[in-house]
């Protein structure tokens, strides 16, 4: 049987640890997975576009498990009352091809986004880093704020959106959270002036300029989530130019991340590397760094590993019959007939 995660099943799980203690069990299962690899089978996710969004299929697998998202990115949405992002996936086993899971993925993205960028940020962003800027506070804003607080001691976070309401609902949210100091600010430039990690997480198709390079301060991170489609930027090229760039998988970097708009020879450095202890991360305190995360495969992988285990381990989530059970696993016409309605063989037309 596969078990099956719904919505209402990943609240309760993610209800019965704490968000932080989840947030902490998919970051601690990608810095595993990120230092191995070379252990898996990878491509850039096949995407297919239209004049609204995108939707894409994310495989990858190791030698035990097979993994896949179905991914959508639709930044109209929000003006039709559905998500931006929206997703599901299923891990398998590879032995037997058999899927032990199919899960809700729209939650767990928003955790493993804002993990991703926590474990880039702790390898490549100053240490005593305390201030971040969070432009763009939509979806996935709380995750990811909620993650450079509890997980890399970010003490004060600096917010804009160009919808107020955005703004209203991401604040009045992380007022949860009384030892971080949000702060709402007027504009982009204002939030980021003097933050030590710049965190953009917009929605928009259309070539987005979020950050210039007036803006960018010596030793700032810069963590860059909403440039990750073709047509869809939010850096400026200089921003990049003068950065040390850090992608997650090249290949798919090159096509969707904000690097599109380089020359395909413009250095950019293995996230992977530097978490695998096999390179440095920034050089020095004064370098710009910028991770231009576009999310991959191998962090939903990490995702529906730590769901699985999660699920097990409490009991939640329910079996459902995927895939037929067969006495004779060469009679799968037998099974037809066995679950007939009236039990009677279904005639021939
Ligand atoms: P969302 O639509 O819920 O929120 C996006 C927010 O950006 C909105 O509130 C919008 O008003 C704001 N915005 C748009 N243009 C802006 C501008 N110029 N200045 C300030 N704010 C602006 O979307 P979401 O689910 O929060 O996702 C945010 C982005 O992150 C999307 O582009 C999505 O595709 C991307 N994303 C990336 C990853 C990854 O792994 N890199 C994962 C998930 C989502």
């Amino acid at each position: 049987m596969t078990r099956f995660v719904d919505v209402t099943a990943l609240t309760r799980m993610v209800g019965q640890v704490g968000m932080v203690a989840f947030l902490e069990r998919i970051a601690d299962q990608m810095r595993i997975d990120f230092a191995r690899w070379e252990s898996f089978d990878k491509c850039a996710r096949v995407a297919s576009h239209s004049d609204t969004g995108v939707i894409e299929l994310m495989p990858v697998a190791d030698g035990d498990h097979y993994a896949f998202k179905y991914v959508n990115g639709h930044p109209i949405n929000a003006t039709r009352g559905v998500s931006t992002v929206m997703a599901f996936g299923a891990l398998a086993e590879v032995e037997t091809g058999y899927p032990v899971l199919v899960s809700e993925l729209t939650l767990t993205t928003a955790f493993r986004t804002a993990a991703a960028s926590v474990i880039a940020a702790e390898a490549l962003a100053r240490p005593d880093a305390r201030v971040m800027a969070l432009i763009g506070c939509g979806a996935q804003s709380e995750f990811q704020a909620l993650a450079f607080h509890t997980l890399l001691g970010i003490e004060e976070i600096r917010i804009f959106d160009i919808d107020k309401n955005a703004m209203r609902k991401l604040a009045a949210h992380l007022m949860r959270f009384p030892s971080l100091k949000v702060v709402s600010s007027a504009s982009a430039a204002a939030a980021v002036k003097g933050a030590d990690i710049v965190t953009t997480c917009t929605a928009d198709k259309n070539w987005a300029t979020i950050l210039t390079p007036d803006m960018i301060e010596p030793g700032m991170h810069v963590n860059g989530v909403g440039g990750d489609c073709p047509g869809k930027t939010e850096l400026h090229a200089d921003v990049l130019r003068n950065a040390k760039i850090f992608v997650e998988y090249e290949p798919q970097t090159r096509i969707e991340g904000d690097i599109q708009q380089l020359p395909e020879d413009h250095p950019v450095h293995d996230l992977w590397r530097v978490i695998a202890g096999d390179s440095i991360g920034r050089d020095n305190a004064e370098q710009v760094t910028v991770f231009d995360s576009v999310g991959f495969a191998l962090e939903d992988f990490s995702a529906l590993t730590c769901v699985h285990a999660l699920a097990l381990e409490l009991d939640e989530g329910m079996e459902i019959d995927l895939i037929p059970e067969l006495n004779d696993p060469k009679d799968l016409f037998g099974r037809l007939l066995a679950v007939t309605v009236d039990n009677t063989p279904v005639k021939a037309a």
